[in-house]
């Protein structure tokens, strides 16, 4: 019999919440690789909250993923069979082959990873898309200033653990906000912002002007929702706004015009706001020194980051709802198979 493979497919496109039924993990034949191709085995996949906008028909930046089609993801590999002639059997590389055991690649998307840098997971996170979010966004966009203070919500995942960081690199004040009270204990006494905020406080408006004598001059926006309606009018004149996600509001299949509105609008003109919505690889040119900034403030002990791994790749579904609702504390990851076969 020939060696199994296995991947969760999308079944149905969910109506607010994903649930397990959307998704179905299917064994298929471990396919050969042809000319011009490697064969990936996937160490580490990584779940995202973008994926919940590819599980929907509409308009957006990329292409739904199609029913029946394998769920996207990106991912760290070990190439275990080549007819390419720019990768050998034991290479490891990142990639997007999905949510699955295995995959073909003509080589095109890959990338070897530079296991120096630090744990080839890294490659997925902190030295990865979303850090490369939290660099670009905040200093691209956020540019903040020397005694400034960044809020960042969601501050205690992947890609708001190191903007507050990153902000406290450039000695601006950070806050965080984030779900809970370990979380938030974390958020300040392991990463070292300035303060953290839990969302779920009915007072975090109030708790916000506490923390934030100053005003908010850079909202690094995770999240949307309450919590926007919270932050913005602390916001300072001339105050930046990058907009990077807006996960409280992925799930909302009929979204309404706030009642705030209007007055976001009046601040936004009276206190001369930029807020400007980005995707990560709007902002590709600026790899190299993204990696060369974090790599190294990981190295002199500057940049923390925490991993949450969920084991085997049965349990992606339930880990990516978990994801939607806070459930991970820190990177989520998937370990697919083992770091070598
Ligand atoms: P995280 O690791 O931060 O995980 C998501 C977190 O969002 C949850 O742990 C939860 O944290 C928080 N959250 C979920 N629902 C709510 C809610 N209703 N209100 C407040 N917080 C909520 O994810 P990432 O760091 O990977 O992503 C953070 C954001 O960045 C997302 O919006 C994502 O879509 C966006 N993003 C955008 C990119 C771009 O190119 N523009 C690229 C990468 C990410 P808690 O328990 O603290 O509430």
């Amino acid at each position: 019999m020939s060696q199994q493979a296995k991947r969760v497919v999308l079944v149905s496109r969910p109506k607010g919440e994903p649930k397990a039924s959307d998704f179905r993990v299917e064994e298929y034949a471990l396919p050969a690789p042809g000319q011009g191709q490697v064969l990936l085995r996937t160490i580490w996949l990584s779940l995202d909250p973008y994926m919940r906008g590819r599980m929907s028909e509409g308009p957006s930046y990329a292409a739904p993923v199609p029913i029946g089609g394998v769920m996207e993801g990106g991912t760290v590999c070990e190439v275990i069979a080549s007819n390419h002639p720019g990768f050998v059997r034991g290479d490891i590389v990142l990639g997007r082959a999905g949510w699955q055991t295995h995959a073909l690649s003509d080589g095109k998307d890959l990338r070897k990873i530079d296991a120096a840098l630090g744990p080839v997971s890294t490659a997925l996170g902190v030295l990865g898309m979303p850090g490369m979010t939290a660099y670009t966004g905040l200093l691209d966009i956020g540019k903040p200033q020397p005694k400034e203070t960044v809020v960042v919500a969601a501050a205690s995942g992947a890609v708001g653990s190191a903007v507050g960081q990153i902000a406290g690199i450039k000695g601006a004040r950070a806050v965080g906000i984030a779900g809970g009270k370990d979380k938030c204990d974390y958020v300040k006494s392991e990463l070292g912002f300035d303060d953290c905020l839990d969302h779920r406080d009915p007072d975090l408006s109030a708790k916000l002007k506490e923390a934030c004598p100053d005003g908010i001059d850079v909202y690094f926006e995770n999240v949307g929702g309450e919590v926007f309606e919270a932050v913005f009018p602390h916001l300072n004149a001339f105050a930046r706004v990058p907009v990077c996600g807006l996960i409280a509001q992925y799930n909302d299949t009929a979204p309404s015009v706030p009642k705030w509105a209007p007055s976001l609008m009046r601040s936004v003109l009276t206190k001369r706001l930029t807020i400007r919505g980005f995707i990560v690889s709007d902002f590709a040119a600026r790899h190299g020194d993204f990696l060369r900034d974090m790599s190294q403030w990981l190295r002199e002990g500057k940049l923390k980051h925490r991993e949450f791994v969920t084991e085997g790749l049965d349990r992606a579904p339930a880990a990516f709802m978990g994801l939607l609702k806070g459930a991970n504390f820190g990177k989520q990851l998937v370990r697919v198979g083992p770091d070598r076969a």
